[in-house]
């Protein structure tokens, strides 16, 4: 792939691990999917891939490390073995990975972790800070390292950053144990992508973002400040090619024969897995001991092989584990065994990959049933491996790959007994049937390989770093201002529109507690005094508060969004043929909704009535707010109204009135040379859409706009329109 930008990949192991040998140091290569993939990228240019070296090292020998791998683009990061005792095997291991698996009884909560966790954090964002400048993409990778992107941000404010978690984001409920939550989300949002291999995972970490960190997301996005930072799926999967090329290769061939004499042409169940309590190893074991039990028929005619390649075994979780599971299996054997025949032949070692491979090509049926799994790649090899398209994968719904190999028997792992039917009828299944479920997965996995997903992610961050431009560009800044002012002096006749709720002042959780202030009651004072403006306050609200409110003023104002509308100095008039004999029965739906969901609040105009949710519960009021638009569209469609949605409020209105249709009645009264509107809801976009092109059009927060420019806030509004005011105060300004 050719990326035009310097990227430096950032991970908690090297590509490569130092070992010593009689003294003597060695490089040993990882031959990991990921590894490969990444290693055309970081090989080309100046690119640079930095991590741990894998090992304790003196500091006689860092100077050589340092210097023997940058030859190779690779810089390493030395870690003490008190740091990867609790940043690596404490916080990361002991803490995040169990929580992340949905196993919270087996996380430890531990102080001395997590400040070992931060200081190793800060060690490599100190790293990248030195050689990264604001034009590389810097990529980090894993929940190792989920501190870092901030980190980085903080040094290099317009850095591009990546960030890829390869395990699973849990949902709000489980991430919300953790004593250090708001940190480490605080650390993900200092990148401008977070990918995650599902999208459930993308919706519990928006979720967690939303309701811990208090930032809202328009669909995928959050916005902070001027930065968005998407959040999205790109499963990661493996070299394709690599694999069936595998699957080809004669050592692989002569492996397959072996492996044929030694399990006597029974019928072969696969299952690979590091050795981890998420795997779901004892389970499957039980669940195959039930299938013998159920089948004493298939006694010396099937095979399971469970190959557990060796990991973290001198940590005690995975030691016990270790034990359990040699206990089940010598069990199972002992209880079905028979002369030249045993049930499951169990290797506790990792494999070379033609023999892997000679596996994956053999086995009848691949037994995955994790019990969490970020994506599983091992379910994608054994149908990458399959040249002859025959055999069967029997799948966990908890692995990522489940999302996109839809055509495997999906089970849940838990579920023993079914899983025990599901090897029977995998082991039955016609060849036909076979031949269909693997062509549909192997066109999956060969679209959506290794390099599609590395394309995916590097075209996504790009992408954010554009819109992030455009916005930048968009936001009003000192010079913008300037610009606003100069042009304001210079005209004669102008028409300003200013929406009132989030535009001029906040939203409060009580809509009449939103009354304007005195320093806003004297802007818009000066402002509408100022005989060459026209000053339109444009809003949602009903026409009684506004005259309250505002009544004073010499100014114009829409209400209702537009249902009512008042010039100064004349009367209230409504829009032509609009009806409220609707109201009762929409009052009486939204009543119904009120049984169920505390905290809301009806808010009934002449011509509309609002449903507001602000009070409730977040995400509670989204979801009954989208209950009732569906409940009430065809009721409202059929006479002529539109459900708008607000920021928390469903309004329901005529279709006919809106912001724009009332601005017109201003526009087109002519001769102005000045057009300025500012608001902050969707609404107000009828008012932008209603302007001449040239007009200065503002839109308040981050949703995306027809406005031309944007303000963070109702304070940013009141102090523009001050300094516009103060400009023609003074003199004429060039
Ligand atoms: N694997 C290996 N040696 C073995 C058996 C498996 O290197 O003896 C590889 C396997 O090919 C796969 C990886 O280990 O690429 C396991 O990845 P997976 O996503 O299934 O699980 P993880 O270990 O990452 O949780």
């Amino acid at each position: 792939m050719n990326i035009s930008k310097r990227v430096i990949i950032v991970s908690n192991r090297l590509p490569i691990k130092v070992t010593r040998k009689e003294g003597v140091l060695n490089y040993q290569k990882s031959e990991g999917g990921l590894a490969t993939a990444l290693s055309t990228i970081y090989k080309q240019g100046n690119n640079l891939w930095i991590g741990w070296a894998g090992t304790d090292v003196n500091d006689s020998e860092e100077e050589k490390i340092i210097k023997d791998l940058s030859i190779q683009n690779l810089s390493p990061v030395f870690l003490s073995s008190e740091e990867i005792n609790g940043f690596y095997e404490g916080f990361s291991n002991g803490t995040l990975w169990p929580l992340f698996h949905y196993c919270p009884t087996y996380g430890e909560y531990s102080q001395e972790y997590w400040q070992t966790y931060k200081r190793v954090n800060q060690k490599f964002a100190d790293i990248i800070i030195e050689t990264a400048t604001k034009d590389d993409i810097i990529w980090i990778h894993d929940y190792q390292l989920m501190l870092v992107p901030s980190l980085v941000r903080k040094s290099i404010p317009e850095a591009n950053i990546g960030f890829f978690q390869h395990i699973p984001f849990p949902s709000y409920e489980i991430f919300r144990l953790l004593p250090w939550r708001k940190e480490l989300l605080e650390g993900l949002l200092g990148a401008d992508i977070v990918g995650f291999h599902t999208f459930d995972d993308v919706r519990h970490f928006l979720s967690s973002v939303n309701r811990i960190s208090g930032f809202n997301n328009m669909s995928n996005k959050v916005r902070i400040e001027s930065r968005i930072i998407s959040a999205d799926a790109f499963p990661i999967s493996i070299d394709y090619k690599k694999y069936r090329a595998l699957a080809d290769n004669a050592i692989t061939k002569r492996h397959e024969q072996k492996i044929r004499q030694l399990i006597n042409n029974n019928q072969l169940i696969i299952s690979i897995d590091r050795l981890d309590y998420s795997k779901g190893i004892l389970q499957r074991l039980e669940a195959y001991q039930i299938f013998l039990q159920q089948h004493p028929e298939l006694i010396g005619r099937v095979t399971m092989m469970q190959v557990i390649v060796p990991s973290r075994d001198s940590v005690p979780k995975y030691r016990q584990l270790k034990e359990e599971i040699n206990r089940l299996v010598s069990e199972i054997n002992g209880q079905f065994s028979i002369i030249g025949w045993q049930p499951i032949q169990y290797f506790y070692r990792s494999l070379p990959i033609h023999l892997l491979s000679a596996l994956y090509k053999v086995a009848d049926v691949a037994l995955v049933t994790p019990m969490r799994d970020g994506m599983n790649l091992v379910s994608k090899e054994f149908v990458a491996s399959k040249l002859n398209r025959k055999g069967v994968l029997i799948l966990s719904e908890m692995a990522g790959s489940a999302r996109e190999l839809t055509e495997a028997i999906l089970v849940n792992p838990n579920d023993i007994w079914d899983v025990a039917n599901k090897i029977f009828l995998a082991l039955n299944m016609s060849e036909s049937d076979q031949i269909d479920r693997m062509t549909a997965m192997q066109h999956t996995v060969s679209q959506f390989d290794i390099e599609t997903w590395l394309q995916n992610f590097m075209e996504k961050l790009l992408e954010v770093k554009t819109q992030q431009k455009t916005m930048m560009t968009r936001s009003i800044n000192i010079s913008l201002r300037k610009k606003i002012s100069i042009s304001y002096f210079n005209s004669t006749n102008r028409i300003i529109f200013l929406d009132y709720d989030g535009t001029l002042v906040p939203f409060t959780d009580n809509p009449q507690q939103a009354a304007p202030d005195s320093d806003l009651i004297d802007l818009l004072s000066t402002l509408a005094h100022d005989t060459h403006n026209r000053v339109v306050l444009s809003s949602g609200r009903d026409y009684q508060t506004l005259e309250n409110w505002f009544g004073q003023l010499p100014i114009d104002i829409i209400a209702e969004h537009g249902a009512w509308y008042k010039e100064h100095g004349t009367k209230w008039c409504s829009a032509q043929n609009l009806s409220d004999t609707w109201k009762p029965e929409i009052i009486h739906i939204m009543n119904q909704y009120n049984r169920r969901t505390p905290g809301v609040s009806i808010e009934e105009k002449s011509y509309s009535v609002a449903w507001h949710f602000r009070k409730v519960v977040n995400g509670l009021g989204e979801l009954r707010a989208a209950e009732l638009v569906n409940e009430i569209k065809d009721y409202v469609s059929d006479r002529g109204l539109q459900a708008l949605q607000g920021d928390k409020v469903i309004e329901i209105k005529s279709s006919i009135v809106n912001k724009g249709s009332a601005a017109k009645r201003w526009i087109e009264q002519g001769g102005y040379d000045f057009f300025m509107a500012i608001g902050d809801d969707y609404t107000d976009e009828d008012t932008f859409n209603a302007l001449p092109p040239e007009s200065i059009t503002i839109k308040v927060g981050t949703n995306i706009s027809a406005a031309r420019y944007y303000l963070k806030s109702h304070e940013d509004v009141r102090e523009l329109l001050q300094q516009m005011q103060l400009c023609h105060s003074n003199e004429r300004i060039t």
